[in-house]
This record gives C-alpha cells, structure tokens and sequence, in this order.
C-alpha cells in the first residue's frame, strides 16, 4: 500500500486525515492511536482516540499529553514541527507487563510500552518512550529526517546509540526516574559524563545489565523493599538466571562478520551498552563547552550522504567477474568525528580532543563502520541474487572486504569455493 500511495505523492494528507478523525487531545499530540492493552504483543483493546469530544478520563489525556511533550521535544531535535515529525500520528499501546516499563518496544510504527499492572494514570516513562521514538523515526519514510537514517538502522550498534541519543539528548535520561521504581533499577543504564571504551569487555556483553539489575533486586529483596512493581522485575525466573562473572578482559572491537543481522549480533555485544561510552562522550562535550547535544550530531547526520565510504565490489565464479558495482556506505564514524567542527574556540577544541581521548573513541568507534561495510556487503550479494535472472536460490558465496580495518571474510552459510564477492575500499 506503501508505495502506491508514494507515487501519488498522498501519503502524508491521507495519514494525515487519520490523525484529523482522531479525538482532539489525540490529535493535538500527534497520537493517531491509544490503546490499553492486556499483553506484550496484543494490538487489541479499546482505541481512546475513536472515543468522541470530552469522552476521554483525565489519566488518558494526561498521558496524551505527555506524550505529545516527548513529540515535542524530539521534533525540535530535528529542528521538526511535531506534525512534520508524525504526519501520520504515532500508534501507541500501553501494555501490562511483570517487567513494566523494561518490557518496551517500537514495532512497524507503532510504540509499546510496558507498565505494572494495575496502570495508576502515572505517564509513560518519557525516557524509554522517547528511545523508542528514536527507533521509529529510523523505520519511517519522512523525507524531512536525515536521509542517512534509514541506511544506518540496519545495524543493531547503530540503532540502540541512536534511540539512547535520542532519548538523552530529548529528556536527559535513557530511563527516566519512576515514584515506584528504585533508583537501582531507574540506573541499571545511564548515561554519565565519563564512561569510555576502555572499559572491559564484560561492560559492553549481554550480561552485564542483567547483572546490575539482579544485584539491584538481590538488595532490595535483603531489605524487604520490594514492592508490587519491582516484584515483577525481579521474579523468581531472573533471579534464578546464573550470569558468569564479570569478563575484566579489554574490549575486542566486533568486526564485520560479528555484527551481521540486525537483533542478531554474531558477537556476544549488548548493541545498547555498546553505545554508552559514545553517548557519554557528546554528554560531557555538551556539558563542558555548552553546546546542545542536538547541534553536536544532528547536523552531521543530516550531512551524512557527504561522510561516506565508497566501495568497489565485484562477484566473481571460477575467476570470471559476474558482477560488478559501487556502493557509498554512510560513516557514521565521519559523523561523530565531525563534531569538533562545532567547536568555535581554541579552548572548546582542547576539550573535545581531551574528551576522544579520555573516552577511547578512537577504540570504539570503528565498529559503527565495521557493522555498516558488512551491511554493504550484503545488500550487494542481495543485489547480486535480485539480478539473476531466474534467481539462482541456492547459490551461497565466500564475500571479503578489503582495505577495512583488517581483511575480514564472511560466511554466508553454504559456500560455494568457486564463487566470491570481493568488495574494496
Ligand atoms: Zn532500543
């Protein structure tokens, strides 16, 4: 349906009259849709935006509202009206949930937040509901964000740092503070001025939130201080969960093979620790030289298409080129370094190159490129398989990358030895 309405060039005006048919406070939030629902995947329930004119209870306009304050806010960081944002409105589904708020996602468009049942009217947590903001923006088709975007999100790395930058540079947080929620928990991931990627490996893993979270419950539990919502949170099937202990060993940068399949990294990297050091960086560099974290990095992003890897590829079987094209593949490591552009002065540009050092960016970032070449590799196989014409389904080859970091090969599966996609820097 997508394309369609495209060519015609409608799409906006014909979302847009959704929004217009939603019930006023919806409409005036940029939310299209606003559900209650009673499980994690469940879209079922009542839609609070069909309900007509003054039918809404104070607790659903209030969290309307607030969420609307969220648009607000991640519109300006793109320098967007909210409804330039979200022409179409925003579907949103508030779901009961053990893990409350820890159970969040955005999905095809629509955002899911979690909350401990029974809901009490307290607002969506801005924090984690702007980070999924952030993964939305990435799978939408809204000329008026950064082109880049689009490309970028196919990997994990680059999805969760900029869902956090979002989240951080809109509220502050990447989980905000709850009433009920202990500040152990609130904590488990945050954003502070001096995280850098010299930490060890057992920082960036998939262990190491869950390790946080369970020596936060294990306290809490000491001192009776559980309460219904973190019970959930800490229920006896996490609690049981054994986590090895604390890698100390230094951090071994993924490279392309490892970081292959967006939600599926080969490597054992949380791709949401992976992003902290780099957050952290443009958080110390906003707060030290007074810059907003937004004219840090959005401008750099929007310029994107110009920070660029370009690449030669070819695929060859039993020595004859079969194929051959270029590919620019977006640098999303340019874009971070281009920051110190922002910097005006002699003693601004002294902190910036104090903060790369002192937060090991030059030992981090690589990966963010690593993950966008072996991205590249695969589309051009993809379009490699696209142009045989019949497809050929079963055909699997050996693809290198040259001239990267480190020459790096990458397993598609089945391979067949005569056959190799070889793509240069
Ligand atoms: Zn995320």
């Amino acid at each position: 349906m997508h394309p369609v309405l495209i060519i015609l060039s409608g799409f906006i005006s014909v979302f847009s009259m959704d929004l217009r048919a939603a019930h006023p406070v919806c409409e005036a939030n940029q939310i299209s849709k606003f559900v209650i629902a009673t499980g994690r995947n469940d879209s079922a329930g009542d839609d609070e935006c069909e309900k007509s004119n003054g039918e809404l209870s104070s607790e659903i306009e209030e969290a309307i509202t607030s969420l609307g304050k969220s648009n607000q806010q991640v519109a300006e960081l793109f320098d967007l009206t909210p409804l330039d944002l979200l022409p179409d409105g925003l579907k949103f589904y508030l779901f009961s949930h053990a893990l409350g708020t820890f159970a969040s996602y955005s999905w095809e468009g629509d955002i899911h937040l979690g909350f401990v049942p029974p809901w009490n009217g307290t607002g969506p947590n801005a924090s984690v509901y702007t980070h999924e903001l952030g993964h939305y923006l990435t799978f939408q088709k809204n000329e008026r964000l950064p082109s880049v975007l689009k490309a970028l999100s196919a990997g994990a790395l680059f999805q969760e740092t900029f869902a956090d930058f979002v989240a951080l540079a809109a509220t502050g947080r990447i989980i905000g503070q709850e009433d009920d929620l202990p500040s152990c928990l609130s904590n488990a991931r945050r954003i502070m001025r001096f995280q850098s990627y010299d930490y060890p490996m057992g920082y960036f893993d998939n262990y190491f939130s869950n390790r946080r979270i369970k020596a936060c419950c294990e306290s809490l539990k000491t001192k009776g201080k559980l309460n219904s919502r973190t019970r959930g949170i800490c229920g006896d099937n996490f609690m049981k969960k054994t986590i090895p202990p604390m890698d100390r060993s230094p951090l071994v940068v993924p490279e392309e093979k490892e970081l292959r399949k967006f939600g599926s990294l080969i490597s054992k990297i949380d791709p949401h620790q992976y992003g902290i050091p780099l957050n952290s960086f443009f958080y110390a560099l906003s707060r030290r030289t007074g810059h907003s974290m937004k004219d840090l990095l959005v401008p750099a992003i929007r310029d994107g298409e110009n920070k660029s890897i370009r690449l030669k590829c070819e695929m060859q079987k039993d020595g004859v080129t079969y194929f051959e094209g270029e590919k620019a593949v977006p640098s999303f490591a340019q874009m971070v370094k281009s920051a110190r552009e922002q910097m005006r002065t002699e003693s601004d540009r002294r902190v910036f190159d104090e903060l790369w050092k002192s937060h090991a960016m030059d030992r981090g970032i690589p990966a963010y490129d690593n993950e966008s070449l072996e991205i590249a590799l695969r589309s051009f196989f993809q379009d490699f398989l696209n142009y045989l014409d019949p497809p050929e389904p079963v055909l699997q080859c050996k693809s290198t990358l040259t001239g990267a970091s480190g020459d790096g090969a990458s397993d598609t599966g089945f391979t067949d030895p005569s056959c190799s996609v070889v793509c240069r820097r």
